[in-house]
Order: C-alpha cells, then structure tokens, then sequence
C-alpha cells in the first residue's frame, strides 16, 4: 500500500502561557494528539471553530512550528532533521489574505520568482521563462508580470498568491481560507482554479475553511476539530449527510439555514467556545453537548472506527452503558 504523501502522527503542540506574576506558567494545548493522512491527489478539508489548532497545526505542516510531541511523515519519511527550506520545497501555503501575503513593493513578476531565486532552482535567464509558464497556468495576463500587487485585483492577487506557491512544484499545498477575503464573485473562479489545478499538477491539498459549503464543494475528505483534537474524520458524503459526532451536527446545522435572507442560525451550543488553558475534562465538548452522557464528563472518549473513517465520542462506543 503506498504510504500518505503527508502523515501526522500522534501530533501535539504545547505552548506555556504565563499566568500573571509570580504566578507559575500553565500548558495550552493547542494541538493534542493528531493523526491524520492525505493520501495524493486528495483535498482533506480542516473544520472547526476559531482558536481550535487549525493554524497552529498547518505551522507544523510548514516547518514554522515544531512539535512538542508525534511525528510528521512525507511520503512515510519523518521530518524531524529535515531544515526550512528542505520543507518549503515539498509544501507551500496559499494564504486568506492576498493583500497582506504580497509584498507591496515587489513586482509580479519578482513575487512569484522568489522561491526560484531563494531555493537556487534553474538559471536566472529561465526564471523569467518559469514565471511567465506559471502566470499562463494561473490565468493572470503576462502583462501583470511588471505590475504591482496594488495595480491588480483581490482575485488576481491571489492568482500570484497561487502561482508563487506553485512554482516550486510542491507535492502538498496549505489552502488556509483562500477565498475568504475576496469578493464572492471571484471566490468561485478561484476555487475552480485550485481543482483544475489540483488535477493538472497531481498536488494534494489541506483545505482549512470556516466556509462548509467550501469544503463540501471542494474536500475529498474532512477533519473536525475542536479543543486541539479531531473529533470526527470521514469521506466528505459520509460526513455531510450522516454527521456522528454532536459537535459535527452542530456545526452543520448552523450553516443548514431553510430561509435565505435568515442569517446564519445559532449552533445551539449552549456556552461560548471554553478557555484552552482550562479545558473542561472528560469530553471537552461535554458541557456543550446535548447529548452528553453520565461519564462524559470524566472519561475522555477514544476513537471509534466508522466505515471510512472515524468518531471521538462515547455515543458510538458499543461499551458505553457499561463505562457509565
Ligand atoms: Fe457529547 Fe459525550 Fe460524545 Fe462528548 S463524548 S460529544 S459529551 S456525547
């Protein structure tokens, strides 16, 4: 069986967060305990709410962040040892924000070659060549290549956001929300670009997205998360149309609004999003879930294999009446 092309293994980040003065440091969780494999050619969809591990993981995948525990594999090789720039090579992020991500004062054409140019790849009379070929594939006119980020517009700077990451030929690209800044006319251009894009240069995708519908449209497969933890893995059909884990179905059911013109409705999740240096114990979605059995609230739950896939709470273990 051939190996993921990206694997995390056991994957923790612990950070210490001071607590005031004279006051000891207490550990943040930020990432406890991922696994997760993106087979090639896959788009493994990355859900949950603000501050659940989401960025905090896609650093680790980047090399920017090292973990604190686990492993993370290419194509069954650890990282660990491996350098920055070993890394960028193989993964690259496209980012929310083409505004902020470009440099102002670069042109196109300087933008999109720089990873030729810090990584050494080719000769600098064939960059010009490269970056041209890249532009041609992104759809951005070859006569932007002198222009400045601020001559162009949101779609077309995230065109050059595309196409500086992919100049290197990665084997996996981070799309962390890549359309959620730019109008909604051109999020659907940019989102059928990444798939022509995907299936013309055989790359793998981790899509992080709070736009479900994004991930519905777009994800092979989808990884909830929520406290540092995946709660739920499946095929994208599995998990749309039968969610498992309450934490799922709530947060489907907050984007599942009948009406247009209603709003999103609430996700029916009782208490805010808990403090991550206090987590409660037992199941952290426990004093949100309405669902909640005796011993949620005391044993952490395990994963439970689901067909093609898998669900992190006590509702699915077969031995839950006994554990209570
Ligand atoms: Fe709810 Fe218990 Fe399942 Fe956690 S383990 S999601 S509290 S039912």
């Amino acid at each position: 069986m051939t190996a993921p092309v990206l694997e995390t293994r056991d994957v923790s980040c612990t950070f210490q967060i001071g607590a005031g003065l004279f006051k000891a440091k207490r550990p943040l969780h930020a990432v406890n305990g991922v696994s997760l494999k993106l087979m090639k050619g896959d788009v493994l969809g990355l859900v949950g709410e603000s501050g659940c591990g989401k960025s905090t993981l896609a650093k680790m995948l980047l090399g920017l962040q090292a973990p604190t525990g686990g492993d993370i594999r290419f194509d069954g090789a650890p990282i660990m040892g491996l350098d920055r720039r070993a890394i960028a090579r193989r993964v690259q992020p496209i980012f929310q924000d083409p505004y902020s991500s470009l440099n102002p004062r670069k042109t196109v054409g300087s933008i999109i070659s720089l990873p030729l140019r810090v990584h050494r790849v080719g000769e600098p009379d064939e960059w010009r060549d490269r970056v041209e070929a890249m532009m041609d594939l992104v759809g951005l006119a070859r006569r932007f290549t002198d222009s400045y980020p601020n001559q162009l517009s949101g779609g077309q700077r995230q065109r050059v956001a595309i196409a500086r990451a992919l100049i290197m030929k990665p084997d996996v690209v981070i799309c962390d929300e890549p359309t959620s800044a730019l109008d909604v006319s051109v999020q659907s251009q940019i989102l059928n670009l990444l798939q022509d894009l995907r299936q013309e240069l055989g790359l793998t995708y981790l899509l992080i997205s709070h736009n479900l519908a994004v991930v519905e449209h777009m994800a092979t497969r989808v990884a909830v998360m929520y406290l540092g933890r995946i709660v739920e893995e499946n095929d994208t059909d599995s998990l749309f149309q039968t969610p498992r884990h309450p934490y799922t179905q709530a947060l489907l059911a907050s984007v599942l609004t009948p009406e247009p013109g209603l709003g999103v409705p609430d996700a029916q999740l009782g208490i805010a999003f808990p403090n991550p240096i206090d987590p409660p114990a037992g199941c952290t979605f426990h004093p949100r879930c309405a669902q909640a059995l005796a011993q949620c609230s005391r044993v952490a739950p395990m994963p439970i294999a689901d067909g093609n896939g898998f669900t992190e709470c006590h509702l699915y273990n077969p031995a839950k009446d006994v554990a209570a």
